[in-house]
């Protein structure tokens, strides 16, 4: 009779773990706290402009802002037209990023965030100018004009950072032609990492700048919000998209040195990654979150695999 009573309890807290396992493992990520900066690098190839950020330009109207000493290296992209300028994500707001940005363009600058994790939307609040992507979700949560983010939305309170509530001023269609005049940036719902993920394509100079969706590193398909469904969708669409000589400018680096940049062939192999976990014709490593190599740069951190609805219909 003990011997059932014990099977029953085993079997109910490992229920209990399988149900709560992501509320659970950010429960105990929380632990962890922010790592503290790592020293400036003397051989890091963007320029210092201060002692926490370094700027390196793309071209003469665009421009890659560098947090290096951050542990996640966070790239923010300055992003300009004639007319005016977007700040594609804002960092984790360790620092104030609104007076390097006023040195760098005197253009009015709208920023946008690639999703709203607290490492992407840390300093919006520092700009007047604010724009979120327009798909119903967000627009079921914003209520006079601003959108009280959840914990699960935001993450950061695991490093100290409060869940804020950020100001919207003008809602990006997916699709919508951005013109920041002689340059239009087309606005791309990428789902995948987060329901609410975007992407900015600028289609005469074949420049696609990521957020999280694609980065060297770990990839996260398995955060509050991710989906896999979704996450091939996106690849899909935007491989019928983009010309094969794109270059991905991405929001975080791990390895290499300078601006992040991935290519074409990176979002082929994460497609096929994808499509071989659809299909079972990969085993990836340990348990949760599942770990799939992508290629040499990229590896893909999953939810356990027999519990992806791959049936499932995208979110936003
Ligand atoms: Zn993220």
């Amino acid at each position: 009779m003990r011997f059932v009573g014990l099977i029953i309890l085993t079997v109910g807290i490992a229920t209990l773990v399988m149900v709560y396992r992501l509320p659970l493992l950010i429960f105990l990520l929380s632990f962890e706290g922010t790592p503290n900066l790592e020293p400036p690098s003397d051989k890091e190839q963007g320029r210092w402009v201060d002692d926490y950020y370094t700027v390196q330009s793309i071209d003469d109207r665009t421009i890659a802002i560098g947090e290096p000493r951050y542990w996640q290296a966070n790239y923010s992209y300055l992003i300009m037209g004639s007319d005016s300028a977007i700040l594609f994500d804002s960092g984790p707001g360790v620092r104030n990023i609104e007076p390097l940005v006023r040195q760098l363009t005197p253009l009015p600058v709208t920023v946008i965030s690639s999703h709203l994790h607290y490492d992407h939307t840390g300093n919006n609040h520092r700009f007047n100018s604010k724009a979120m992507l327009d798909i119903p979700m967000l627009r079921q949560q914003a209520h006079l004009g601003k959108i009280e983010l959840s914990a699960s939305q935001h993450l950061g309170e695991n490093e100290g950072f409060a869940v804020p509530a950020l100001e919207v001023n003008h809602w990006w269609a997916p699709g919508q032609l951005i013109d920041l005049g002689q340059r239009q940036l087309e606005v791309i719902s990428t789902p995948g990492h987060t329901p609410e993920s975007i992407m900015l394509y600028d289609t005469d100079q074949q420049q696609l700048f990521s957020g999280d969706y694609i980065y060297e590193g770990p990839l996260f398909g398995f955060l509050p919000g991710s989906s896999l469904p979704d996450y091939l969708r996106s690849a899909e669409q935007l491989i019928g998209k983009i010309a094969a000589t794109t270059i991905i400018y991405s929001a975080h680096r791990s390895a290499s040195n300078g601006i992040p940049l991935l290519g074409y062939r990176d979002l082929t192999d994460l497609r096929d990654t994808l499509l071989d976990i659809r299909a079972g014709t990969v085993t990836g490593d340990s348990y949760y979150p599942r770990i799939y190599p992508v290629n040499e740069k990229m590896k893909l951190y999953t939810d356990v695999p027999w519990l992806v609805n791959w049936e499932t219909i995208g979110s936003p």
